[in-house]
């Protein structure tokens, strides 16, 4: 075992689908696995404990947010992320990049890194490769991810060219700024560009990263595009490390995606749509503020084991608690939501465990 404490070991396959167990120095997460996103070093409204029984095992923190607030150093002081935020199992952080071109002002990309304001004060920073994993080795995540270049959605071909370029060049200089404590994972870029993610893969499977990530999907493109490229692509990426498809997606991405050999998943879908009163279910979503739910006795689902569910809160006082501003509805939710996303990996590892997953996935997204 290296200095990181991370193994990877895959126990079954079902076609292209697998299971697995990876192991950091906080513990086994069990694959294919959702990670919940903890933003500013919290899945909001949780407690630790609440995220813990949901099934989750791994949270994904992020590092812009972080770095400026309160800082890494502060977190490093206080024993790194997990003593910090009182999370006993594995932490991800992302390399600040996503964040650092969505969200701070006047941003520019050198081929040196980033260079941004940011959004809280308009300080100026610089993002480099090499600073992202400074900055990630003071937060202390068990898994560093490489800053990468993003392009947009419907970028032209020689931009998404370009991008896959500079990511790899900033990979090699991310693994010269490792951290032997850290595992680091890699990112695949390359739009919708079957090709160039297959060439990418390729590229960075030679790296010697412990894990390897699909970014730059879900960015706007269409749904079937997306599903249409990611079955072609993650089979192609080495599968003796983990393979990780960041920020994505609804309960039919994942099982589409877990179908081609994705094993970790992490979204800000279950827990931000609860705080917006949306509750997921099997058969789709629902927004409990809609009327016709203003006298239903009926828990949101009824098969459910989540706490909101098992103690019977009805749908007609959950609207009455998101109508009336009630924090206590938004905790609801959110564990709702992430018990399905929980308990839909947890399955979905049972029926490739069983090599039925096919089947499995079928019956998920028409059930019963
Ligand atoms: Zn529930």
């Amino acid at each position: 075992m290296s200095a990181s404490g991370f193994a990877f070991e895959t126990v079954a396959e079902d076609g292209p689908a697998r299971a697995g167990v990876l192991t950091t120095r906080h513990g086994q997460v069990l694959t294919p696995t959702f990670m919940p996103v903890g933003t500013q070093g919290s899945v909001k409204t949780l407690t630790p404990a609440e995220v813990e029984a949901t099934g989750a095992r791994i949270v994904l923190a992020n590092t812009y947010h972080l770095w400026l607030r309160p800082g890494a150093e502060i977190v490093a002081e206080l024993g790194g992320l997990s003593a910090f935020t009182r999370w006993p199992h594995t932490t991800l952080t992302d390399s600040g990049g996503y964040q650092a071109f969505s969200l701070a002002e006047r941003r520019t990309l050198s081929d040196d890194g980033f260079v941004f304001r940011s959004h809280l004060d308009g300080s100026k920073h610089l993002l480099t490769p090499e600073e992202a994993m400074r900055v990630q080795g003071l937060l202390g995540s068990d898994i560093a991810m490489q800053l990468d270049v993003c392009p947009p959605a419907g970028a032209p071909r020689e931009e998404v060219e370009a991008a896959v370029e500079q990511t790899t060049r900033w990979a090699r200089r991310s693994l010269a700024a490792r951290r032997p404590e850290q595992a680091v994972f890699g990112i695949v870029q390359g739009g919708l560009h079957v090709d160039l993610r297959v060439r990418h893969a390729a590229e960075l499977g030679e790296l010697p990263f412990e894990g390897l990530a699909m970014g730059g999907f879900s960015v706007g493109e269409p749904i079937e595009e997306m599903h249409r490229v990611l079955v072609e692509v993650a089979p192609s990426l080495d599968k003796r490390r983990p393979r990780y498809l960041m920020g994505v997606g609804t309960p039919r991405d994942l099982l589409l995606a877990i179908g081609a050999g994705v094993d970790m998943f992490d979204c800000v879908l279950p827990t931000r749509n609860a705080r917006n009163g949306q509750a997921i279910t099997r058969s789709g979503a629902i927004s409990i503020k809609q009327a016709q739910y203003k006298n239903d006795p009926a828990p949101i689902d009824e098969a459910c084991g989540c706490p909101c569910c098992r103690l019977g809160y009805s749908r007609a006082y959950l609207r009455h608690l998101f109508l009336s501003g009630e924090i206590l509805v938004l905790r609801l939710l959110t564990q709702h939501n992430l018990w399905l996303y929980g308990e839909l990996v947890q399955k979905a590892r049972e029926a490739i465990l069983r090599h039925e997953f096919a089947a499995f996935a079928r019956s998920y997204i028409e059930p019963r």
